[in-house]
């Protein structure tokens, strides 16, 4: 039977609430502890809507640790995630991420590229010459280089995401589908969530892991925060050249990706300034067509011949304050923690933050301090200063 009161609710059961829910139960069992999502299917969830991709290559220095802790999990992870004798097989493959460098960001990506190094990840420089001699279907013409990050890859985000429900849901945490329509306060203390059904669950802590939706759903305990649903674009293409081997991801400045995926299609993207807000799930071929497909080809002259296969939308939750999330406390509101605003590199993160918010919880020293992202900076106008290249 439900209980009607827990020690902690999460709202959303995405990477960031799954890995929350894990992290929560792997400290103390005993703890009670509800996860509440509306759709188990993950139709529109950002994790499995997902690129998929793992990267080093940030600018800020937390970020990086950020996705070097992820790398340190997926190492083990089939033997530490195992449940009842099953090994999740998360499709981890280090395919590396190529950033094309033009002049105007060089000083930016080398400065960015020493942070990197001098932090143990192996990134390297590629003059041009070698972009070609490894890709020899790229057109380098104005770009003084690349930086490549061969522990850079991808893995299977639903494969993910299911295992940390397995498991949180095998140490003892509570999985319910439902709609939270209201989180619950008393003054300025956090009580818990009404449902959809009605139902009311009484929790000391709640935490807004709702991606897209959240803040929606900090409206309704009277919270605001900077953040905003945007649609992005995923095209899956089948070329006529097969480029004889995986291309790593491989992003242009004008933010243009593409990569290789299983079965010998290309996944491409590019955020655009135009892209909707709000919450929109429909692609269209057209910007392919006239927007993508050209600069594609432009640097890939090969693949002037294709076929698109198909596409979809998924929804980044974008800070407007700074690109980066608000993870943590909010100041005003006791009891009420958030892991909102991820944009597009949130699916990495799930490992650290989940932990990172389990300790806040638990009151346990963090080990890899995030206070960074706290919500806080928003009360105070203070973004995070980064100079580096788009975070996305
Ligand atoms: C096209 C695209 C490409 C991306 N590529 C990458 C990439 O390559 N690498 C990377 O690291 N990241 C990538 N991201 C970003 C990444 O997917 C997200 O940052 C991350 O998955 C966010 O996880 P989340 O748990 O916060 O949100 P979600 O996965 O969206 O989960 C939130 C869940 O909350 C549920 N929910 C919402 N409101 C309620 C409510 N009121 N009651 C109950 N349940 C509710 C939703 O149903 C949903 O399942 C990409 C995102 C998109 C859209």
């Amino acid at each position: 039977m439900q209980r009607k009161h827990y020690d902690v609710i999460i709202v959303g059961a995405g990477i960031m609430g799954a890995c929350t829910a894990y992290y929560l139960m792997k400290t103390d069992e005993k703890l009670d502890v509800a996860v509440i999502e509306r759709d188990p299917t993950y139709t529109r969830a950002s994790t499995t809507l997902s690129m998929a991709n793992i990267r080093v290559q940030f600018g800020l220095k937390e970020n990086i640790q950020i996705s070097r802790y992820a790398l340190e999990v997926f190492k083990t992870f089939g033997q530490d995630m195992e449940v009842d004798g099953e090994a999740p097989d998360i499709g981890h493959h280090m395919i590396g991420n190529l950033f094309l460098v033009d002049e105007a960001g060089e000083r930016v990506r080398k400065k960015d590229l020493e942070l990197q190094q001098s932090l143990g990840c192996k990134v390297e420089w590629w003059p041009p010459e070698k972009i070609v001699d490894h890709y020899p279907l790229y057109n380098t013409k104005g770009y003084v280089g690349a930086t490549f990050g061969a522990e850079d890859g991808i893995i299977d985000p639903y494969a993910l995401l299911i295992a940390y429900v397995k498991k949180a849901k095998s140490l003892g945490a509570e999985f319910i589908k439902g709609e939270v329509k209201e989180i619950k306060r008393q003054g300025k203390e956090v009580t818990g969530v009404r449902l959809a059904s009605g139902d009311e669950l009484g929790g000391k802590f709640v935490v807004n892991c709702a991606g897209a939706w959240g803040p929606e759903l900090a409206r309704t305990a009277g919270v605001e925060i900077p953040v905003i649903p945007v649609k992005r674009q995923v095209f899956a293409l089948d070329t006529a050249v097969k480029p004889g081997g995986d291309l790593p991801l491989t992003v242009l400045p004008s933010g243009l990706y593409f990569r290789t995926e299983t079965g010998g299609l290309i996944l491409l993207g590019k955020s655009m300034d135009e892209d909707p807000v709000g919450y929109d799930f429909r692609w269209d071929d057209k910007r392919f067509m006239e927007l993508l497909w050209p600069e594609l080809a432009e640097f890939v002259p090969a693949f002037d011949t294709l076929k698109l296969v198909r596409g979809w939308a998924g929804l980044y939750a974008v800070s407007t304050l700074d690109d980066n999330a608000f993870i943590g406390w909010w100041p005003e509101l006791k009891g009420y923690l958030m892991a909102n605003g991820f944009s597009g590199h949130g699916l990495q993160q799930g490992p650290a933050v989940g932990r990172y918010l389990s300790e806040l919880i638990l009151g346990i020293p963090p080990k890899l301090d995030l206070s960074i992202f706290s919500p806080e900076r928003i009360l105070e106008n203070r973004p995070i200063s980064d100079d580096s290249w788009a975070i996305v």
